[in-house]
């Protein structure tokens, strides 16, 4: 079996590159070929040595995901499904703005934290990606979505690891995949523009921040430990005051100087001015005194049938929202993207087991012609 490259950040390419008998700058070279340009085929590579191309065919190769289907919503949101084997598929999320185009990416093929908000936690854990199947997410839209353009420049500006899967249960291939988003000679995001969103995972959050410190989102959802207990399992491993603490210890090698935490809206459940009031008192306080340096994400729930739950009325948003800003803490109202192609957060691949209704649901959708990158 040869090397997929994609697997690779650079000091891994370099250490393959000097298994073969070459120096780092080839590995550059390598690299820039790949995640700068978007090649796939070594005989394009026109820097590099014949013979180096001619090794290279026999050992490696650069094999991104396989795309079942490309959508495209009216507001500009392109969703790709990919094929990861087995009958998984993963989804991946294009969401432009004026300023900047945000890629949402998975980390897993399902998710074993099983969230009772989320439709990829209602399916279960498949298996995790490698580090090549998430940088190929990266690689495949940046290099489609340059091409349709035919300007060259950069079309992705930020990353956010907030696709199928838990990040931090799948920290192995996650790393390697963010370095090569981070590197100037790959995708030069900035670390304050890729941000991987945990649902509390609190040992790896030390790590990541020790390794590769981005930005951090946490999803918190409920101000106490008895209700997130209920919504997110990983509480009753990781309690509310261990993973504020983890919170701040992540903030010390943090690139931003807040953490943003996500709150799923969900009716009658945690969207009460109580609800409100628990939270500030949880973390609007000083960091000495327990408090988190953050901002507020709330995100209206999207409903799915076997959830048996209810998004909040847009009042109560507003409400909750007002009191938290009113206690001084920045608080946003995540606005929903690409409804129209059930793109928006947390409908991520809804039943990729069961591709016929996939199919069903996006046969009624605008579809794009695929195009290969090379
Ligand atoms: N596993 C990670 C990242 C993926 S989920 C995490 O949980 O943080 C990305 C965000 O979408 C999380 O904040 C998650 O709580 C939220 N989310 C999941 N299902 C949702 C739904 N049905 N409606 C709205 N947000 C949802
Ligand atoms: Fe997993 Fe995140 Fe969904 Fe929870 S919200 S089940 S952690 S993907």
């Amino acid at each position: 079996m040869t090397t997929n490259l994609l697997d690779f950040d650079l000091d891994a390419m370099a250490a393959f590159c000097e298994r073969l008998g070459e120096k780092r700058f080839r590995a550059t070279q390598l690299f820039r070929w790949i995640h700068q340009r978007g090649a796939a085929d070594f005989d394009q590579m026109s820097d590099l040595a014949k013979s180096l191309r001619e090794k290279l065919k026999g050992c490696a190769h650069v094999t991104g995901l396989q795309a079942i289907s490309e959508h495209a919503s009216a507001d500009g949101t392109v969703k790709w499904l990919f094929d990861v084997g087995g009958g998984n598929a993963v989804e991946t999320v294009f969401i432009p703005e004026d300023d900047r185009g945000t890629l949402c990416i998975s980390s897993q093929a399902g998710c074993a934290v099983g969230c009772r908000f989320c439709s990829t936690g209602h399916q279960g854990f498949s298996r995790n990606l490698t580090a090549g199947e998430i940088i190929a997410q990266l690689w495949h839209a940046e290099h489609v979505l340059r091409q349709r353009r035919g300007d060259g420049e950069r079309v992705i500006s930020n990353v956010v690891m907030m696709g199928m899967g838990e990040p931090l249960q799948n920290y192995s291939a996650l790393v390697p995949a963010l370095r090569t988003m981070l590197d100037d000679h790959g995708y030069g995001l900035s670390r304050r523009r890729v941000t991987v969103s945990t649902s509390g995972v609190v040992p790896m959050m030390d790590r990541l921040g020790a390794d590769c410190p981005v930005a951090l989102a946490v999803s918190l959802h409920a101000p106490n430990d008895d209700l997130r207990d209920n919504l997110v399992p990983l509480n009753r491993k990781y309690p509310l005051h261990e993973l504020l603490a983890a919170c701040r210890r992540y903030l010390e090698h943090a690139p931003r100087d807040f953490i943003t935490f996500e709150y799923c809206m969900l009716d009658g459940v945690n969207d009460q001015p109580e609800h409100a009031r628990q939270l500030i008192a949880l973390v609007g306080r000083k960091a000495a005194d327990g408090g988190v340096p953050c901002k507020f994400n709330l995100i209206p729930f999207n409903p799915f049938p076997a959830s048996g739950l209810r998004r909040s009325p847009a009042a109560a948003v507003t409400a909750f929202a007002k009191l938290l800003s009113d206690a001084g803490i920045v608080t946003t109202v995540r606005k929903t993207r690409g409804d129209d192609i059930d793109a928006a957060c947390g409908q991520l691949a809804g039943d990729v087991k069961d591709r016929t209704r996939v199919h069903e649901r996006m046969a009624k959708l605008r579809v794009i012609e695929i195009k290969p990158i090379n």
